[in-house]
């Protein structure tokens, strides 16, 4: 296996992560600039906004991974990449901490990469905020293995409530699927359970039909807090026609093998803490920082300030240093952490390194064409430098006035289960707040398409992306 050296002549950009800050940099990046290296150990890209539909099997989770291999051979100069998990960024210095963490390691599997500018575009943990039992009991919804996991749960709940002598509180607990974060990820996944039921659970195991039943518990008065008003108003209905209960104002603060406890007012203004039995789990309460971002922070003194991730100017460089960048829901940058803030992102440090490439090239050729007209023999070739730089210097700063990230929100849309998805969506006109079947089905038919074409991503990257493709990364099922 033949190991490609750096070229000495180029600087080295490492990029943390193959999720959609990255990879939408990955795409657009002119790459025979730098020796570019990846680190990631996720060795393909997720498309997640189709990834609660995996969990009872409506999509197959093949279809939503794309390599990261078949997508970096495409580029134009070669790409290394390395399947490990940066463990640490020694800022001060130039260089990360490597791990390869699969199963199968050979002789090296710890090591140091360094760099000249760094990509930091690793996104975020679940988020647990310490309750306890959430990371023993809980299943996350964030990666293919935990949509996995999920499936298999679902079954295996249904599968011991049938079983033999099983006593009927023990098959309520089982076939009772509670959902804690009543976010997109947690209302999304409610429905696409509850879908699974009416359509075909029911129909496999009629003996369940009485005793199964979703639960979305939320903390705050509503869900969809970042949805307008009748949006939410429609999704609560909506749920309460498919026989989903949402417990708004209602905390989680302690999980158990069997039940979870929670905390309540009661119509006195008391506060109460009652036991909901579960058969399954699934926790969406939103991100934390991974520890390696925390670390990296720690080093940096003008990110002390900083809680929710890494802070970053108008050009994505992380405050306080000159060669990181940072993308996606590990950066804060006051957007909402999702794809579409993730990939607008990706999209624009790729346009700001190929311009900062483009920049250093003419300001050597500048140099050089400095130097050929101080020794110019005579006027006229002292004249023919003199336009040349003149152009070059015009040329220069053109490319260096590429203006600050500015994000573009398309608008946010959710799946709510039967067919029916909420959308708020920035229209020619101004907001449109919908609900419905119609929703649904259009944005059904732009998910099909993107799923047949399997290459997804190259479609939702390509600069001739309208309005309406740039919003297949809000969300909605196919
Ligand atoms: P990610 O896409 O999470 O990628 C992070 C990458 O970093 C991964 O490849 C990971 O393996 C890698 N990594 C992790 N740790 C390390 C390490 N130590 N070293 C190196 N690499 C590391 N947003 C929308 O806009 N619309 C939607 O419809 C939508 N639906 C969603 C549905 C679900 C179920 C979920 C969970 C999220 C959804 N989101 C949606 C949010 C969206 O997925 C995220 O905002 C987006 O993935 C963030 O992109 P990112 O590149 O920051 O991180
Ligand atoms: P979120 O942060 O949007 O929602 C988590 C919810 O959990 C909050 O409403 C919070 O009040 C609640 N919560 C927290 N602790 C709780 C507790 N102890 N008990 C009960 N409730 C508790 O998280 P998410 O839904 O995972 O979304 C994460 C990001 O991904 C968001 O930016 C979201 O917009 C994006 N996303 C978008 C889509 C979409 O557009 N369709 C789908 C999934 C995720």
């Amino acid at each position: 296996l033949e190991q490609m050296d750096p070229d000495p002549s180029k600087k080295t950009l490492v990029v943390l992560g193959t999720g959609w800050g990255s990879v939408s940099l990955l795409k657009k990046l002119d790459t025979e600039n730098y020796n570019v290296i990846v680190v990631s150990p996720r060795n393909y890209f997720l498309f997640t906004p189709l990834l609660p539909s995996c969990t009872t099997g409506t999509i197959e989770h093949r279809s939503i991974m794309e390599p990261i291999r078949n997508f970096l051979r495409h580029k134009k100069a070669a790409v290394k990449y390395y399947e490990a998990e940066c463990t640490k960024i020694d800022y001060e210095n130039k260089k990360i901490y490597i791990n390869d963490e699969s199963e199968i390691k050979g002789n090296s599997s710890a090591t140091e990469v360094p760099f000249d500018m760094l990509v930091v575009g690793v996104g975020a943990e679940n988020a647990t905020f310490g309750i306890p039992g959430v990371r023993e009991h809980g299943c996350f919804l964030k990666e293919v293995p935990d949509a996995q996991k999920i499936r298999k749960r679902i079954m295996d709940c249904v599968e011991t409530a049938t079983f033999k002598d099983q006593s009927p509180e023990e098959i309520k607990r089982l076939l009772h699927m509670v959902v804690v974060g009543g976010g997109p990820t947690g209302v999304e996944f409610a429905g696409e359970l509850q879908d699974f039921f009416e359509n075909d659970l029911r129909k496999w195991v009629p003996e369940i039909a009485d005793n199964f039943h979703v639960t979305l518990v939320e903390a705050l008065p509503s869900v969809l807090p970042s949805f307008s008003k009748n949006l939410i108003d429609y999704t609560e209905q909506t749920f309460k026609e498919e026989t989903i209960e949402v417990r708004t104002k209602t905390m989680v603060k302690n999980v158990t093998e069997k039940y979870i406890e929670a905390q309540f007012t009661d119509a006195n203004g008391e506060k109460q803490v009652e036991k909901i039995p579960y058969g399954l789990l699934v926790w969406a309460t939103g991100n934390a920082l991974r520890p390696m971002v925390k670390d990296l922070m720690s080093q940096i003194p003008a990110q002390k300030d900083s809680r929710r991730g890494l802070a970053v100017n108008e050009y994505l460089v992380v405050k306080g240093t000159e060669n990181i960048w940072a993308v996606g829901d590990c950066a804060v940058a006051n957007y909402a952490p999702t794809a579409q803030v993730a990939a607008q992102e990706g999209a624009f440090l790729a346009r700001l390194f190929n311009q900062m490439a483009k920049t250093e090239a003419i300001e050597l050729e500048l140099a050089s064409l400095s130097t050929v007209q101080e020794h110019a023999p005579n006027k006229e070739s002292r004249d023919d430098a003199f336009g040349k730089i003149k152009d070059l210097q015009k040329r220069l700063r053109r490319v260096k006035s590429m203006g600050p990230f500015e994000y573009s929100h398309q608008g946010s849309l959710a799946y709510i289960g039967s067919e029916k998805a909420v959308a708020d969506i920035s229209w020619w006109t101004g907001n449109l707040a919908t609900g419905g079947q119609l929703t649904y089905f259009f944005w059904r038919s732009a998910y099909l398409s993107m799923c047949f074409s399997s290459k997804f991503f190259l479609f939702i990257c390509s600069p001739s992306r309208a309005t309406a493709a740039s919003l297949f990364v809000l969300g909605g099922k196919g």
